[in-house]
């Protein structure tokens, strides 16, 4: 329930109506409704009284405040939600799958661990899906051991931690080692919490708070934001997975329906304590990607368990408004020569790498020209005007294509045969050749071409 631009104007000088255009804006009313979206800082106004400006700060922050965790390119941002469900809008931050490491683990195991969490990436559309961050929990009851845990992992990886203990004491010494890379400390309880907020006052680390039911979280989160502790994580402990779909609901649902700042924080999810074998910890986590937790904790994962995971995080975790795409421009596959094919596709992200990779399927170095139909596929970019003669004439004009091949032939998609005649007015030096319908049919097609071409 964030605050509206009408609700933002009474509260700017002379009630809205002072217009002066400091701002950048040329009314009061145009810098509020600006404002209420998130697109200006407040303090572009140079008017607000300091009472006002905390009250908007306030009442303009995220119903789910923003933590990150770890730090340069490898830290995890979590929070941020607008949504319950993500086809109302879209889900913001990828929740981070963590891999859990005990100091009771032998040296061989947890080597195995790092050595896994480092190697098991995944190419896909693009992109890389792998698993994030490292959780270490402190069983051995032996603070050295715990202490050269957290060293290994630090030396070895670069990825975020989550820092694991109920001694309070070991906790803050393992942070003093890993204190440059942000470590998310574990966890603050009704017992401990004067002594956690004591320990990191100075310097301020995000923390999970634990309760043995939401109520319990309410009073924690309100001690530790009262002592200026901003970037809290909550876990509501569950035991199974009713209750966690009960309690990821409730604060979800009390952070964005009902504005309810005590619970507005991301949350973290342990499938680890509540199943034991990996293929239900897995479906767990698959069911906490949907329902909410901004880090799920696994204790283990094999290639075949984590990459579906990863496949169902990116799928819902991608704005559902923007369909993935590459960029427009002429793509190599296989390197080709000035005497290679040229084909051209829309760059939805799943068109092109399916003719990227049946083009490689076909053993023929090729020139793949990606017409930009802004994600949309090649038929339906066609319906809606983005894949035309008018359109894809002009970009292979710009594209370099005519500088890097002799001939001038061009593949377009069999599923679009009819713009071939408008692409001839448009491209007059080149031959338009209707290729295959299908991708699939790519691998059989190209070689014969080319052999005709040769004859
Ligand atoms: S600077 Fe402040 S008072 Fe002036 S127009 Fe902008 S919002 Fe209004």
């Amino acid at each position: 329930m964030a605050l509206k631009g009408t609700d933002v104007v009474k509260r700017l000088p002379d009630g809205g109506k002072k217009n002066c255009r400091e701002c950048g804006f040329p009314t009061c009313f145009a810098f509020a409704m600006k404002l209420a979206t998130g697109g200006v800082a407040l303090d572009k106004c140079p008017y607000l009284p300091a009472d006002v400006k905390a009250e908007l700060e306030e009442a303009l922050a995220p119903p789910i405040k923003p933590v990150t965790i770890g730090a340069g390119k490898n830290a995890l941002e979590i929070g941020v939600e607008e949504v319950i469900y993500r086809h109302e809008k879209t889900f913001v931050h990828q929740p981070g799958i963590a891999l859990l490491i005990s100091d009771t683990e032998t040296d061989a195991e947890i080597d195995e661990k790092i050595k896994k969490i480092k190697e098991l990436q995944f190419p896909w559309v693009g992109l890389t899906l792998k698993a994030n961050v490292l959780a270490l929990r402190f069983e051995s009851g032996d603070k050295a051991k715990f202490e050269a845990l957290v060293k290994k992992v630090c030396e070895g990886t670069d990825l975020p931690v989550v820092l694991m203990s109920e001694d309070v004491d070991v906790l803050l010494s393992a942070r003093k080692i890993c204190g440059d890379r942000k470590p998310l400390l574990y966890a603050v309880t009704k017992d401990n919490i004067d002594k956690i907020i004591a320990g990191i006052k100075g310097s301020p680390t995000p923390v999970v708070v634990r309760g043995n039911s939401v109520e319990e979280l309410i009073p924690l989160t309100t001690q530790l934001k009262d002592a200026g502790i901003e970037e809290i994580v909550l876990d509501p402990i569950a035991k199974n997975m009713q209750e966690a779909i009960r309690d990821q609901t409730l604060i979800r649902r009390a952070a964005l329906k009902q504005n309810f700042r005590p619970l507005g924080y991301p949350t973290i999810g342990f499938p680890c304590f509540i199943a034991k074998d990996e293929i239900r910890q897995v479906l767990l986590a698959a069911m906490f990607v949907i329902k909410y937790p901004g880090i799920i904790v696994l204790s283990d994962f094999g290639q075949y368990s984590l990459l579906p995971l990863l496949v169902q995080r990116l799928n819902i975790y991608t704005d559902p408004r923007m369909p993935m795409s590459v960029e427009e421009k002429v793509y190599e596959v296989l390197e080709p020569n000035d005497e290679s094919p040229v084909l051209i596709t829309s760059n939805w992200a799943l068109t092109y790498f399916i003719v990227a990779s049946e083009i490689e399927g076909s053993k023929v170095p090729s020139w793949l020209c990606v017409k930009d139909t802004e994600g949309l596929g090649v038929l339906t970019g066609w319906a809606a005007g983005k894949f035309s003669g008018d359109s894809i004439g002009p970009f292979v004009k710009k594209s370099g294509i005519e500088g890097k091949v002799k001939h001038r032939r061009l593949i377009i998609p069999g599923k679009v045969a009819r713009i071939r005649g408008e692409l001839e007015e448009a491209l007059p030096d080149w031959e338009i050749i209707v290729g295959p319908r299908e991708a699939s049919e790519i691998a059989a097609y190209l070689p014969n071409l080319v052999k005709k071409w040769k004859n």
